[in-house]
């Protein structure tokens, strides 16, 4: 059975010291739960002051983003290897907000799973229709081709995390229903078992939009819902903690 998992994207969000007050809040205060896997995003600079807070806890580390080149003149990027010297057992790949705002293609995105699983992170992969896509009535066409896309020429699925992040619900206040939610997580689910056949069962489907301590759970009730990334609810220490609890208390 696949276990939940909540994750903290907290963008660009916190210095080192707000970062570490913060981990140390969720550390504390989820200490007596089990079964699932919390995970905080920090920005670059304070992933290694996060770890440092983390270790030897339940709670894991991932990075925001990485390039897919090991070393060398890349102004700017970082590496795999730098993320996992850093702590980082996660990566975030695809956020909607970096194919808005720096352009990466799906392509890219394929690039860099690939990098991250050969590097030994795990990738937290996000898709996502728009708005528009979803009025068009392609959310599924959309989606289904960020997935395949994503995925190819990767033999095994159930290193990487997958995030249904709809672009519409981030950062809005408007969160996904819980059936519309489901409907496209079941579509991902289907998709999978079509690839990877019983690997499906075991697949993390994340749920991303406008998710909070009230929302989240209706969605987590959902057959084909594992976990959440949350993004504004995770800079709060309460807020967070009180998504996780909630997921706890429905699984
Ligand atoms: C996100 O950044 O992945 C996200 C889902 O943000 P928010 O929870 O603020 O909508």
């Amino acid at each position: 059975m696949r276990g939940w998992m909540v994750a903290g994207n907290w963008k660009m969000h916190n210095t080192i010291d707000e970062a570490i007050v913060l981990s140390r809040y969720i550390v504390e205060n989820t200490k007596n739960i089990h079964g699932g896997e919390i995970v905080l995003a920090p920005p670059f600079t304070s992933l290694r002051s996060v770890y440092n807070v983390i270790e030897g806890s339940h709670v894991r580390l991932a990075a925001q983003n990485m390039y897919f080149e090991e070393k060398g003149a890349y102004t700017g990027e970082i590496s795999p290897s730098m993320l996992k010297d850093a702590g980082c057992k996660y990566v975030i790949i695809g956020h909607s907000e970096r194919r808005k705002y720096f352009l990466e293609t799906d392509e890219n995105i394929n690039i860099k799973t690939k990098k991250a699983l050969a590097s030994g992170l795990m990738p937290i992969v996000c898709v996502g229709e728009t708005l528009e896509e979803r009025e068009k009535g392609i959310t599924e066409y959309v989606v289904g081709i960020q997935v395949k896309k994503a995925l190819y020429g990767i033999e095994k699925i159930n290193d990487i995390v997958i995030a249904y992040e709809p672009v519409w619900a981030i950062g809005t206040g408007k969160n996904a229903t819980p059936d519309e939610a489901e409907t496209v997580h079941r579509f991902i689910r289907d998709l999978i078992r079509g690839l990877y056949g019983g690997a499906a069962e075991d697949q993390k489907i994340l749920y991303g939009g406008s998710v909070t301590p009230e929302n989240i759970g209706s969605l987590i009730e959902m057959k084909d819902i594992d976990g959440a990334l949350v993004g504004g609810a995770s800079l709060k220490g309460e807020g967070f903690v009180g998504i996780i609890n909630k997921v706890v208390e429905k699984r």
